[in-house]
């Protein structure tokens, strides 16, 4: 018996939709892997994940700046 076959929306491989299929039923088996880093970066982030985000971008902008000018200097 053929199971119906599906392209998944993440990374658009075309898979089997089987009945005991775990996930999303738009997903392949791959990407229904919860612990599988998915290609899409629109995934939620909580607002301590936000921050400490914020906070890297900060210093990795002030470590450049300072490059810069101690450059010029
Ligand atoms: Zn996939």
């Amino acid at each position: 018996m053929a199971f119906p076959i599906k392209v998944c929306v993440v990374c658009s491989e075309e898979f089997e939709l089987r009945q005991d299929k775990p996930g999303f039923a738009n997903r392949c088996p791959a990407c229904s892997e919860p612990e599988s880093t998915e290609p899409v970066t629109n995934r939620p982030q909580s607002a301590e994940e936000r921050k400490a985000e914020a906070e890297a971008n900060e210093a990795r902008r002030k470590a450049i700046r300072d490059l810069l000018y101690r450059k010029e200097s």
